[in-house]
């Protein structure tokens, strides 16, 4: 904090760098001062402990004090801003825009990178986008208004969801980063502490604003057709997104022209929970690989790979959307050569989607130029073999695919074979392009010519055979004479530079050719400057039909991938229907199958009549690995996939929602058995009789009679109330009763076998309850030491005599009829209660150390 009259107190350049940073107080500022990106007080520490960049110090003050001063040299610019974007940062750029040596120079903060609004190609990872959310909530009705905008692919959207719904929207969206009112700085921090969160004041969120913003973005004079105008939430939160992204860019976001309004039912729900535990881009880990989409990706293009990650985290909740991507698929696997074809030609094509929005943001580079003109034709030859396959999925692609003829012949006229990668290196502009180019390129090049002639010349003239005409970039041009042969050195040459055999010389001619040489070389270079911003501002015109292609690639390119996929593992097209319910015949999980080599697959019937599956049987049995795989198959089949099974019919479903065991969740402090009931409260909230629901072993993470009456309670709840398809895996066999008073409720177990007392796990799902648990079979499997092993099936047969003779105590559950569950059987006193009795019968008080050790011995002879 400084006030004006501290202000007056730093030098000049300071001044400017404070005044910066005090309009800017998020941001870090890099501070561009000759060939360094200076930072400072803070700053400077900053990224003296991030990028462990040298701490020096600079006098700031007319005073001469001193202040912390850390640089990052101009050219490795690219590098270190990755880092810190990658760890968080906001950062601020603030070049030099007067000219050097003429009074003080004068700097303007001219672009801001923040993790949600990244472009560049050196920090935009090409299979991931950076997303930018803006939250606002009027308090009215608990209603709240999202807008975001991908800045790369030119996505801008909104919807309107509730404090209930907000989460899984967040994990839907996955914004990089999430603009708040600074009122709700401290709410939004405690909700979203994974995410880079930026508050903003909160006069930015102003409704009338955010509309003006709206209007000059998208040049129309109402937002009447965006669907939007109905909804201040929406217009503010948008409005907010678009001014936060365009200030970040320093220039029009020219790409952006529309925002498309979601609603609540237009995709398939799922919770944050089933993102986590289905592992759909991401293990539980937090590994890329072995999750959902890396088994599926076999895309030729990185816009494939981003749609195919949009269509596995965001599938339609409409039928129609996903059946006319799996009749595209169909078609694709019939014409299977055609298919290998499609992906040859896909490999030749760029990101041109990227590169679409950095002609918008004037920021395209010559060689990204290049590469798409190069593709224009692979486009061309890919549109006609689509135009043979009879799907209309394919049909509508092949209609967006082809660019423009005349983009093509701009680009072909106007930019080399193969450009230089920077601009101001010229060498980008096609020769023929530009007369006046090319004559400056004659003067460069015919110099050449020149300097042979002109050293021949002046061998002659001074008959000194060894001199050479010379250039290096420090001195330009120069005339080499070695100090053997000075004396014959004419009148008009003047020494340049003296080395220690040679002496260097220039003469009139010879500097008037380098004046000219120089001039031409930098004049050519200043109009190839201007003649490429004059292509790109020519191709801005193409923008919306290079997003439509790109779209239309992408398109191809992930159905090609889902074809491929479905083709290699024998994938079927699953069915639609109106009928509620799920009907899966050797169901797979797509992942797990391919690491197993004899996966056995499962059957599924959820139907009216068999709402709630409670499913029993032994820890590794297969119980979890069945139960995600009913899910990802509906997930799979609503993305627009054909599913891991030998057959699959799906009903209408809205939501999957999830309660698999999880590792506690630290970083909010909750213990795992609030997780578990905070996942299963919000589960009963949302669950209706379209959702499929996967519980695993709800109750665990308390007390057996706790976690017993809980699970028993909301199964009931689920069967009964919710009437959701639930699959309800659990280790407290008591819930098998459920069966005999809820109708629509199954019993299911997990088959095994035991061998020689060594469990056989068959992974096959079968009707009726478990009849053991098989849990000591599991610890020996596991390695718990023999004796450990032993005791444990000791106390097991007593428990079990013990549960027999009490049966009149067993749990009433469900208010089921009296039945007894298991025979009378108290004819025997068991085994335990002898030693019980036994060990009860010792009078301690009474008992000398012999007596002691001999009733030991007395005990372990009847154990
Ligand atoms: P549970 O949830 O019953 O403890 P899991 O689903 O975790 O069991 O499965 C345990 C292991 O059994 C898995 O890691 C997998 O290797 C194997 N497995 C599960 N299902 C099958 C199957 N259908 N076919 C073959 N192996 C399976």
């Amino acid at each position: 904090d400084i006030d004006e009259n501290q202000l007056l107190s730093f030098t000049p350049a300071m001044r400017q760098f404070v005044e910066i940073k005090q309009a800017n107080p998020g941001l870090l500022i890099l501070y561009r001062m000759g060939d360094f990106y200076e930072t400072f007080f803070d700053d400077a520490e900053t990224v003296h402990r991030t990028l462990g960049l040298t701490l020096t110090s600079r006098s700031a003050l007319v005073s001469g004090a001193r202040i912390p001063m850390a640089g990052i040299p101009y050219t490795t610019l690219d590098q270190y801003l990755l880092r810190l974007v990658n760890q968080g940062f906001s950062v601020g750029i603030c070049e030099q825009i007067g000219v050097p040596g003429k009074g003080t120079m004068d700097r303007k903060l001219v672009r801001t990178i923040t993790p949600g609004t990244l472009t560049d190609e050196s920090l935009l990872s090409e299979r991931s986008e950076s997303c930018l959310l803006a939250l606002y909530a009027s308090g009215k009705k608990g209603k709240i208004g999202l807008s975001w905008m991908i800045i790369s692919s030119g996505v801008f959207k909104a919807i309107e969801t509730d404090e209930s719904a907000l989460m899984s929207e967040i994990e839907r969206i996955n914004p990089s980063e999430i603009l708040i009112p600074d009122s709700m700085r401290d709410t939004a921090e405690r909700v979203f502490p994974d995410r880079s969160v930026t508050a903003l004041p909160d006069w930015h969120f102003d409704r009338v604003r955010a509309e003006k913003t709206l209007l000059s973005q998208f040049g129309t004079s109402t937002l009447e057709p965006f669907g939007i105008s109905d909804s201040d939430l929406l217009i503010t939160a948008a409005g907010v997104v678009a001014e936060y992204a365009r200030g970040t860019q320093g220039t029009e976001l020219t790409h952006i022209t529309g925002i498309v309004r979601e609603t609540d039912s237009e995709h398939l729900g799922l919770d944050a929970a089933s993102r986590r535990n289905l592992e759909i881009s991401r293990t539980l880990r937090g590994e890329q690989t072995n999750t959902l989409l890396s088994t599926l990706d076999h895309c030729k293009t990185a816009m494939g790979s981003r749609r195919l990650l949009s269509w596995l985290t965001s599938p339609a909740s409409a039928q129609k959307t996903a059946s006319a991507r799996s009749d595209a698929i169909e078609i694709l696997l019939e014409s299977m050569p055609e298919l290998e074809n499609i992906q040859d030609f896909l490999k030749s094509i760029p990101d041109f989607e990227r590169t679409a929005t950095r002609i918008a943001l004037s920021s395209v580079k010559p060689r990204e130029l290049a590469s798409l003109r190069d593709c224009i034709p692979s486009l061309n030859v890919l549109t006609e073999n689509i135009q043979k396959l009879a799907a209309p999925l394919l049909a509508n692609t092949a209609e967006k695919l082809p660019l423009p003829q005349s983009l093509y012949d701009l680009l072909d006229k106007s930019i080399k074979k193969e450009p230089n990668t920077f601009i101001r290196d010229g060498g980008v502009i096609a020769e023929g392009y530009s007369a006046e180019l090319d004559d400056l390129r004659a003067i460069k090049d015919h110099g050449g010519k020149f300097l042979v002639e002109y050293e021949a010349k002046e061998k002659e003239r001074t008959g000194i055979p060894t001199l050479r005409v010379e250039f290096n970039s420090v001195h330009g041009y120069f005339i080499e004479v070695s100090k053997a042969q000075i004396d014959k050195v004419p009148d008009n040459y003047r020494r340049r530079q003296t080395l220690k055999n040679v002496e260097r010389y220039i003469t009139p001619e010879l500097k008037e050719f380098e004046d000219k040489a120089v001039s031409a070389e930098e004049r050519s270079k200043a109009l190839e400057k201007q003649l490429f911003d004059e292509v790109v501002e020519e191709c801005k015109k193409y923008v919306t039909e290079l997003f439509e292609s790109a779209h239309a690639v992408s398109v191809l390119d992930a159905l090609s991938s889902l074809a491929t996929h479905a083709d290699l593992y024998r994938w079927v097209k699953p069915e639609f229907t109106l009928n509620p319910g799920i009907d899966i015949k050797g169901a797979r999980h797509p992942v797990v199958e391919r690491t197993i080599e004899n996966y056995v697959p499962n059957d599924c019937e959820l139907s009216a009549q068999r709402k709630l599956h409670i499913i029993t049987g032994p820890n590794m049995g297969g119980k979890s690995t069945y139960m995600r795989s009913i899910a990802l198959i509906v997930l799979l089949a609503y993305s627009g996939s054909f599913v891991p099974a030998d057959y699959a019919e799906i009903g209408p479903i809205d939501k999957i929602l999830t309660r698999i065991g999880a590792a506690d969740d630290l970083v909010r402090g909750l213990s795992t058995f609030m997780v578990e009931m905070t996942e299963t409260a919000s589960i009963l909230r949302q669950a209706t009789d379209r959702s499929l629901v996967l519980m695993d072993e709800v109750g665990r993470g308390t007390s057996t009679f706790d976690g017993l009456s809980l699970a028993a309670a909301i199964a009931e709840d689920l069967a009964v109330n919710r009437q959701c398809f639930t699959l309800f895996a659990t280790h407290y066999f008591e819930l098998t009763q459920l069966e005999k008073t809820v109708p629509n409720v199954v019993n299911m177990h997990v088959a095994a076998t035991e061998t020689n007392r060594d469990i056989v796990f068959l992974h096959e799902i079968r009707e009726g309850a478990a009849n053991q648990s098989y849990g000591i079979a599991v610890a020996k499997l596991a390695g718990i030491p023999r004796n450990v092993i032993r005791g444990a099936s000791k106390v097991l047969e007593k428990l079990e005599e013990r549960a027999a003779q009490t049966d009149d105590r067993q749990l009433d559950l469900f208010c089921a009829p009296a039945e007894p569950q298991f025979e009378q059987a108290a004819e025997k006193e068991t085994e335990l209660n002898e030693l019980l009795d036994k060990i009860e019968d010792i009078d301690l008080d009474d008992l000398s150390p012999r007596q002691a050790w001999e009733a030991l011995a007395e005990l372990q002879k009847t154990a």
